[in-house]
Order: structure tokens, then sequence, then C-alpha cells
């Protein structure tokens, strides 16, 4: 069994965060660094730890990410100027937490996708 992490807690109203969106799927709340106005992290409520271990029993979650992005975009204001989707993937990817989660950010020109 994969090692829960500290979005488990955060998951579970363990430990504090803001909360924006939470159903029995998936659960989104604001980035603790955030590195744009809006930084959000949707993550799924069951432990997966990378994108590695996705099955397809887990298709109905990870499908709930785009919808809650969706809707969080709207809400934020941002869905017509734009924002970016980010899912980390192990060290070369630069994943620090090892529970899968879709990065929301926008509310700014992001630039190019990657840094050189
Ligand atoms: P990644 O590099 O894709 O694994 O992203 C992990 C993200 O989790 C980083 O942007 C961190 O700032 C964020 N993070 C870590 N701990 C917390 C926390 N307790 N609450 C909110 N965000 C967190």
């Amino acid at each position: 069994m994969a090692a829960e992490t500290i979005f488990s807690k955060i998951i579970r109203k363990e430990i504090p965060a803001e909360i924006l969106y939470q159903d029995e799927l998936v659960t989104a709340f604001r980035d603790i660094h955030p590195k744009a106005p809006t930084h959000v992290l949707i993550v799924p409520n069951v432990l997966i730890p990378t994108t590695n271990e996705v099955e397809a029993e887990h298709e109905l979650a990870l499908g709930r990410l785009f919808t809650v992005a969706r809707k969080l975009a709207a809400e934020a204001g941002i869905a017509e100027d734009g924002y970016r989707l980010i899912v980390n993937c192990n060290s070369h990817g630069g994943q620090e937490v090892y529970h899968i989660h879709m990065h929301l950010l926008g509310g700014r020109p992001l630039g190019p996708m990657l840094a050189r």
C-alpha cells in the first residue's frame, strides 16, 4: 500500500487547508505556495501516488478533476482568458507530493509551458 501524504490529511480535514470544493470523489484546495493569482490543487480522494499507478477503476475520479477544474476556473473568473492544468509525475516531472493532483493555474499570462 502506498504511503499517505499530507493531502490525505487535508481530504479528511485533519489539517487546515482552504478547501474550495469537495465531493465523494475529489477535493480541491488552494496551493500553500501559489505560483499564480489562482493556484488550486484538485486531488482524487483515493490515494493514487503518481500517474504511473493509474488504473481503469480511477477513470471516474480522474475525469472529475477536469469538471471541477472547469467549475473553479469559471468561479475564479479566469475561464475566458485561460489557464493551465498540470499533473507532474516523479522526479523529472517535478512531483513533490506523491498523491496525484492537478494544478489549476491562472490569473495572469503564464508564459511558455517549459522553462529551459
Ligand atoms: P507537485 O510538485 O506537483 O507535487 O506539487 C505539490 C504542490 O503541493 C506544491 O505546489 C506545494 O506548494 C503544494 N503543497 C504542499 N503542501 C501543501 C499543503 N499543506 N497545502 C496546500 N498545498 C500544499
